[in-house]
């Protein structure tokens, strides 16, 4: 998986920071995560492809999150995109985006398909046969999603010395990589694990801006490689993040480490901070291992 953090702070666009967006690529995917004001600048500057995006995830419908949506829609009509476009997100997007489009008098000529999501439990918004998505319910002053991008387990893999060996035939690979027991060309039972590896550990990211602390959602992003977790507030303003329904950088921290993810990413700072290590540090005191989001960043896992 690759995450390339477009932007990362809350509130407003400034002249060196932008609102929130992300892009993952995950099995030939790229998924765009929250679109703020400013979302295809930021995409231009970091080379990714367009037609590429073919999946958008919208956390909640604050501005800082999905301002930059229509401007896309938009701009992908002016590139004559042709292919179909799916948009996950809280009830009610499609009215604004249809509306907008409907005064200005310009439908997009590719396939536009909206999920709107209203369930308050986790559910799965999308699935193939190597990646599924799941949301997480989060709690903030509106209904707000974070999302689970989660690699499905792979194959079996053959070791090929071992199958050469036991002489079996070609066409019990694909079973073999399924897991199955096999009989070879002498008629004797070769047990699956003595002639396959188990496939590489399917990766997980968990994304989970806006919302206040919420232990509700520790089972659901147990042990994921990596967790996004916004940190609008240092704790000395705790008393500001309780009531906008934003986390600090300690609780962000204190998720990470009852859950036992492997790497916590802080961001959606407010514009007020000047110095964000401080971020850290304050994080640093619950969970080691720590990095700052910023704009531009990309993490690979
Ligand atoms: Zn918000």
């Amino acid at each position: 998986m690759k995450l390339n953090i477009l932007g990362c702070y809350s509130a407003t666009p400034r002249t060196f920071t932008n609102p929130t967006s992300q892009v993952l690529e995950i099995n030939n995917h790229i998924f765009l995560i929250d679109c703020g004001e400013g979302t295809q600048v930021q995409l231009r500057k970091n080379k990714i492809k367009f037609s590429r995006i073919k999946h958008i995830f919208i956390s909640h419908l604050h501005g800082d999150h999905f301002f930059g949506l229509v401007g896309l829609i938009s701009t992908f009509r002016l590139l004559g995109r042709d292919t179909e476009l799916h948009i996950y997100s809280p009830k009610g997007l499609k009215e604004v985006i249809t509306l907008q489009m409907k005064l200005a008098n310009s439908w997009t000529n590719y396939k536009l398909t909206f999920h709107e999501l209203t369930n308050k439990d986790s559910e799965i918004v999308f699935e193939d046969e190597k990646v599924e998505v799941h949301t997480i319910p989060l709690d903030h002053r509106i209904y707000t999603n974070g999302f689970l991008f989660k690699e499905k387990p792979g194959d079996r893999k053959l070791d090929m010395n071992a199958v050469l060996n036991e002489n079996i035939d070609v066409s019990y690979y694909r079973k073999l990589k399924q897991g199955a027991d096999v009989t070879n060309e002498a008629g004797v039972l070769v047990k699956n694990e003595t002639v396959t590896k188990a496939p590489n550990k399917p990766k997980s990211y968990a994304f989970c801006s806006d919302t206040a602390y919420k232990e509700d959602i520790i089972p659901l992003i147990k042990n994921v490689d990596v967790l996004y977790h916004e940190s609008t507030f240092l704790e000395k303003h705790a008393k500001l993040a309780a009531p906008t329904k934003h986390s600090t950088a300690k609780q962000a921290a204190s998720i990470a480490k009852q859950a036992n993810v492997g790497q916590l990413i802080l961001g959606h700072y407010s514009t007020r901070y000047d110095d964000l290590n401080v971020f850290k540090t304050e994080a640093q005191t619950i969970f080691d291992n720590v990095v700052l989001g910023d704009d531009g960043k990309v993490f690979e896992f």
